[in-house]
């Protein structure tokens, strides 16, 4: 069974094409820059293959749609195409952000789930109306084929009350379900899955905490195989400080930037969305480039580092008493979490009387696999766990159909 896992952002959309009965990813993508003057589709098949092949195209993209309808011409291109027909595609599974309380758990797509994906706009401002465009376009492109919508949401069902509540007048939670949700929860439930076989534990049993860096950052605290708390909210604005995003900060600072700079709601739900974090403190997204300028001797992407490491300690230590200090593993993940041996290691420092000691020369060294980062006699095992967001929606949409 073939399964195609799409997330689209608003000027991007990644796939994946999963086999599912050997989990051989067939290709995968990023059409990004879409709307934009000019478009570029990286298609790639056979990725995690030696045979691996690349296809670039620079094109115009007007819409999702269009970038849509290139991917499907390589994939059924009669030299370099997976598929000889759309309807070998069993179905299509999509990262969907934020469901609200009314969703959480993988469904197949109907008008009243587009209807409730809609509803949570408002909560899901970077993600929602690009996860339902991601829909829109597969319906249109790919008739008669399931859609699943997987969300992001999904882990944190486990979360208590005293977790998920925020100390509002309750009447906020109850009449408008302010509330924590959690995100990544697609990334976090696989990582958990992983840690539990990599360290030969029942996932039942796991006390783990998780730390997906990447462009967004969240932190995940997992006690008996379940999210006990995580770092992002209502929105996936609260935590970590991330690439465009500001983290937690102080509630009072909304009003008071709206009243001396004179902005709407939606203005500086922008600013806190999209010029913050990393960006606003270094001018700098992508972690590489803040290292590189930090390197040159910009003093505001040493700042920008620095601020990153102590919000991720902050939660860390946090989390650590939250699972009164019995922690079997830290696992890193994502694009930060996998490949910056830096941050891996500023965050571990110092913490060998808590029993979490790194050893540097594995941490230094970059491979692709699962491993163990931390030194032989570290009692806190420190893991690096590359996440796999794409398999398991694929894995959650087969086991819908199959229903
Ligand atoms: P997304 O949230 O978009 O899925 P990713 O998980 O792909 O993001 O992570 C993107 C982040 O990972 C970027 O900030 C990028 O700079 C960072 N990253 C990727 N490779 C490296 C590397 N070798 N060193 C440091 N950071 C890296």
């Amino acid at each position: 069974m073939k399964i195609l896992v799409i997330n689209a952002g608003s000027s991007s959309c990644k796939y994946q094409i999963i086999e599912m009965e050997s989990k051989k990813v067939l290709c995968s993508g990023l059409a990004e820059r879409i709307g934009q003057e000019m478009g570029r589709l990286t298609h790639k098949i056979l990725p995690d293959a030696a045979e691996e092949k690349k296809i670039v195209r620079d094109e115009y993209f007007p819409t999702h749609v269009e970038a849509m309808e290139l991917v499907i011409s390589l994939l059924l291109d009669p030299e370099v195409g997976v598929l000889k027909s759309k309807d070998e595609i069993a179905a299509i599974g999509h990262r969907v952000l934020h469901g609200g309380e009314a969703i959480t758990a993988p469904v197949l797509v109907d008008e009243r789930v587009k209807k409730i994906i809609k509803e949570n706009f408002i909560l899901g401002p970077l993600h929602n109306p690009a996860n339902l465009m991601g829909i829109e376009v597969a319906e249109k492109l790919f008739p008669g084929i399931p859609n699943v919508a997987v969300f992001d949401t999904e882990f944190g069902t486990s979360l208590p009350p005293e977790a998920y509540m925020y100390a509002l007048p309750y009447s906020m939670y109850k009449d408008l379900r302010i509330r924590r949700y959690g995100f990544h929860g697609t990334s976090h439930k696989y990582i958990a899955r992983k840690t539990a076989e990599f360290l030969g534990k029942k996932p039942e049993d796991l006390r783990s905490i998780t730390m997906h860096l990447g462009n967004g950052s969240s932190m995940t605290c997992v006690k008996d195989g379940k999210c006990f708390d995580t770092s992002m909210g209502l929105t996936p604005l609260e935590g970590l400080i991330m690439g465009t995003r500001c983290g937690s900060i102080d509630p009072a600072i909304v009003p008071f930037i709206e009243e001396k700079m004179g902005y709407t709601p939606a203005e500086a739900d922008a600013i806190m969305n999209k010029q913050s974090g990393l960006l606003g403190i270094c001018g700098r997204t992508d972690m590489r480039d803040v290292h590189a300028e930090a390197g040159k001797g910009d003093e505001q992407a040493a700042l920008a580092i620095k601020m990153l490491v102590r919000s991720i300690r902050k939660t860390l230590g946090a989390y650590v008493f939250l699972l009164d200090g019995i922690v079997d593993a830290l696992v890193f993940t994502a694009g930060i979490g996998e490949n910056d041996h830096i941050v891996r290691s500023e965050v571990c420092k110092n913490l060998e009387s808590i029993g979490i000691k790194l050893n540097e020369e594995e941490n230094a060294v970059r491979r692709p696999e699962a491993r163990v980062i931390s030194a032989p006699d570290s009692r806190i095992k420190v893991l690096i766990i590359p996440t796999n967001e794409e398999l398991e929606i694929a894995e959650a949409t087969e086991k819908l159909i199959k229903k």
